[in-house]
């Protein structure tokens, strides 16, 4: 008798029971994966056939409190947050970033050194971009449009405060006493500064005093550094951590537990995405050591609370040694957040482990 499965919403098959009790041991095949064979009139949950009652085994319930698994074979965020935390932390963070777009004002301000000053922009977007990441990070938010919001509203107060603190500079240099909140609450007064700033021509460099259009290039520019910076920083650091829900921790990350070497990348992706260990295992391995070439790399995400939520990530990995000896890597992600039960994350671990000759 002929057996089919659902994999992605398209029937697989026909096959034999042999070989779809084989795709249920190594876990491709799931309860919960839709069958049909003769005598059904339906397609049914694997789990509920009388032949596979005994074979399946039935993963433990969910807990109750893990909306966080939403996706049945990835991760996916459960969009909860904190709400008081989220605030108190948002204001907290934003007053010290406040305080960091100060200093940065004060150093572009009174540093006369050009390139320290053209450092600088890099500096204030890099601190802008880590106060974001530790916000939400602290304030376990898990909605990524929450993150959004807030990372914007970083960057766009932090961004106009740092203008309203240059501006309060300026007049104070001028004779004008005038607070930096006074300027920061009256943005009219701000722009009209900003604007004679701009037509006086703010420095003199290399004997040229630079006004008006030259010096609106270099205002943009730094902008866009600091504004590129703090949006793009966010995601490099804190990606797609996951969030146990059950022990309200974020999961640590174990990074290149595993290595397998370059090859068709469909059948890597597909090996792990179908978590077909047997496969897996007769795919040559990298030396975690070895430092240039190409390979897929595998992360672990893991809760250290329970060890009951683990996922996997694959990434294609290339490095090369250019002439002056320094390494660069060009990674790109295949596989995001898949979930393993903790005897699976060991199975991948210990794939890594495994010494074997280098192809
Ligand atoms: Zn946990």
């Amino acid at each position: 008798m002929q057996r089919y499965y659902t994999k992605e919403a398209q029937a697989t098959g026909p096959m034999e029971h042999k070989e779809l009790a084989r795709l249920v041991l190594i876990g491709t095949v799931r309860p919960e994966t839709l069958v049909w064979r003769e005598g059904l009139s339906s397609w049914q949950p694997l789990g509920t056939l009388p032949e596979f009652q005994a074979a399946a085994p039935s993963p433990p319930p969910l807990p109750a409190s893990a909306p966080g698994l939403v996706g049945p074979r990835h991760y996916r965020y459960s969009g909860r947050y904190p709400v008081f935390r989220t605030c108190a932390t948002a204001i907290c963070g934003i007053m010290v970033a406040d305080c960091v777009a100060w200093l940065y004002a004060y150093g572009q301000f009174r540093i006369p050194y050009i390139y320290i000053c053209a450092i600088l922009p890099f500096v204030f977007g890099g601190i802008l971009g880590a106060l974001t990441v530790g916000t939400y990070v602290f304030a376990r938010i898990r909605s990524k449009s929450i993150v959004r919001k807030l990372t914007f509203a970083f960057v766009i107060n932090t961004y106009y405060f740092h203008w309203a603190a240059w501006v309060s500079m300026v007049l104070q240099q001028r004779g004008t006493d005038v607070h930096v909140l006074d300027v920061a609450l009256q943005p009219e007064a701000l722009w009209a500064t900003i604007l004679a700033a701009n037509a006086a021509g703010p420095w003199t460099l290399f004997g040229t005093h630079f006004t008006g259009g030259w010096v609106t290039a270099v205002w943009v520019l730094e902008g866009l550094i600091i504004v590129w910076l703090a949006l793009m920083l966010p995601p490099v650091f804190f990606g797609d951590l996951p969030f146990c829900e059950a022990c309200n921790a974020w999961c640590t990350k174990q990074a290149n537990v595993a290595r397998f070497s370059h090859q068709e990348e469909q059948i890597v992706v597909r090996a792990v995405e179908d978590k077909d260990f047997t496969g897996l295992a007769a795919l040559p391995q990298v030396a975690l050591s070895k430092d240039v070439g190409e390979w897929y790399q595998c992360d672990i995400e893991r809760c250290l609370k329970c060890n009951n939520l683990n996922t996997l990530d694959v990434l294609y990995v290339a490095a090369e040694r250019d002439q002056k000896g320094k390494i660069s890597t060009t990674t790109r992600k295949l596989v995001e957040n898949l979930l393993l039960t903790s005897t699976e994350a060991m199975h991948i671990k210990m794939l890594g482990q495994v010494k074997r000759p280098i192809p």
